[in-house]
């Protein structure tokens, strides 16, 4: 059995979505299905929810909006009148439920965690009621389930939960079981799971990737399919670098650190659970859906190109922290890290010298982390300083860092071009090596390591024995 994640790329337009039930039917019997949220659900809901707290008057207006979106889809996938007027009330009672947690919010003029994460979730029910209503439609043994009552559990952190794997499992093999068979189609929606008090949970944006790695680890499947509007992991992005190539196959290590930029194949967490059991990804282009797309397994080949892809991510900027004796001064990094965790913003990667801590951040959070360090005292350093007109390079690929001349390759094809290198980053990952950019030197950039690697003469190294 194979479990297949239907990515809400793919679930846009009424057209594309019905060739996306159309693949489900014809692929689809005894496999499992993780889906997301129709395009843009999730994004209206969220946004809901600061309308909902200033005017009650957005309520029912964004309820129709999603009732809307719903309805027409069903018109061109659901088959039969009879069906479509009984999905239109099956729509209405789930829409009527989130409407009170709408109003609920209103009425308390508070957002929690724990109500976002829930009024989120319902872009996965829906889609999953009628993506299973259309398959029903067509004669076909269709289901769906809700995780919390299957019990997808985790442990319960609002708005980037983690699945506790070994019960989900045994859950997953008591409640699932009789529901798989060799015809059925069972769907699940992505995205969250309820956690130890039973609170629905959600796995952070993008997160039904990650759902959908859990459940078939926990349903023992055979493979994990994400399927997507694009071709796979691509050796740059294309719309930066035209000779962009597909990657093949790569390996979970560098698809983790792959998932972190730009093009966002993968929710970075997603090889997390499917590592340990070895279990396979293949990224499935849906509008090719035979084409070999991308493969990720627990090593690369041997053979191939030295780096797998030179990725690049402009959404960031740099705090810097300028101090003296950083290396010599017990806690100032725990100091400083703190303030800025306790304001919620995530630091991405740490650079430190001896005069200064380099906190790389994403660009709308860099004033924010300011404004934490601003408030400590007494004030453990000099001046900070932000440089918001950085970009990121990454080099990934297994090994890199232990390739000798790897680096020196990539940094003599940056200074050919002209393109000053601001910071470096060898992070602990054995598979990547970062470093920055002034953003208009980026695109130079990254086109003169791609075609080091990439161009024609093709920089291969002799194949090996595997
Ligand atoms: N619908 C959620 C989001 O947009 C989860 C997902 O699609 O993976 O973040
Ligand atoms: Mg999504």
């Amino acid at each position: 059995m194979k479990v297949i994640k239907v990515g809400g790329g793919c679930l846009k337009q009424s057209r594309t979505i019905e060739e996306i039930v159309g693949l489900m039917a014809a692929r689809g019997r005894g496999q499992v299905f993780v889906v997301s949220a129709l395009n843009g659900i999730t994004d209206l809901l969220l946004n809901g929810m600061t309308a909902a707290l200033e005017d009650e008057a957005s309520i029912p207006r964004l309820v129709e909006t999603i009732r809307t979106r719903h309805h027409q889809v069903a018109r061109r996938i659901v088959v039969g009148q009879t069906r479509r007027n009984a999905y239109d009330r099956d729509l209405g009672d789930g829409l009527s439920r989130l409407e009170r947690f709408f109003y609920g919010l209103n009425f308390t003029r508070e957002t929690t965690p724990r109500l976002t994460d829930v009024i989120s979730s319902y872009g996965e029910r829906l889609s999953a009621q009628l993506l299973t209503t259309a398959l029903r439609s067509r004669g076909l043994d269709a289901a769906y389930r809700l995780p919390h009552e299957i019990g997808l559990v985790t442990d319960g952190k609002f708005g980037d939960a983690t699945a506790d794997l070994k019960q989900t499992a045994r859950n997953f093999q008591r409640h699932l079981a009789p529901v798989l068979t060799a015809e059925g189609i069972l769907i699940l929606p992505g995205f969250f799971g309820a956690g130890p008090t039973g609170d629905i949970t959600t796995f952070g944006r993008g997160g039904s990737d990650y759902a959908a790695a859990v459940a078939a680890v926990a349903l023992e499947a055979e493979v994990l399919e994400i399927w997507k509007d694009t071709q796979g992991f691509m050796s740059a992005d294309p719309r930066m670098v035209p000779e962009a190539e597909l990657i093949p196959v790569l390996s979970y290590e560098e698809a983790a650190e792959l998932a972190y930029f730009g093009a966002r194949i993968l929710h970075p967490r997603t090889v997390e659970p499917v590592r340990r059991r070895k279990m396979k990804i293949f990224i499935r282009n849906t509008l090719a859906p035979d084409a070999p797309g991308s493969e990720i397994r627990a090593r690369s080949p041997r053979s191939g190109p030295v780096i797998k892809s030179v990725a690049h991510d402009c959404d960031i900027g740099i705090l810097k922290v300028h101090a003296s004796g950083v290396g010599a001064r017990p806690g100032i990094l725990a100091q400083v890290a703190s303030a800025v965790a306790e304001h919620g913003i995530n630091i991405k990667s740490v650079v430190t010298s001896q005069t200064c801590i380099s906190l790389l951040l994403a660009s709308h959070d860099l004033a924010g982390a300011r404004d934490a360090l601003v408030r400590i005292r007494p004030r453990p350093y000099r001046k900070t300083e932000m440089l918001k007109d950085v970009a990121l390079i990454g080099i990934v690929g297994d090994g890199i860092q232990n390739q000798p001349g790897v680096a020196a390759r990539c940094f003599s094809a940056v200074a050919d071009c002209g393109v000053n290198v601001e910071m470096i980053s060898f992070g602990p990952s054995k598979a990547a090596l970062y470093f920055l950019v002034r953003k208009k030197e980026l695109e130079r950039g990254v086109n003169a390591i791609h075609s080091t690697f990439f161009s024609t003469p093709r920089c291969h190294r002799p194949p090996q024995p595997e």
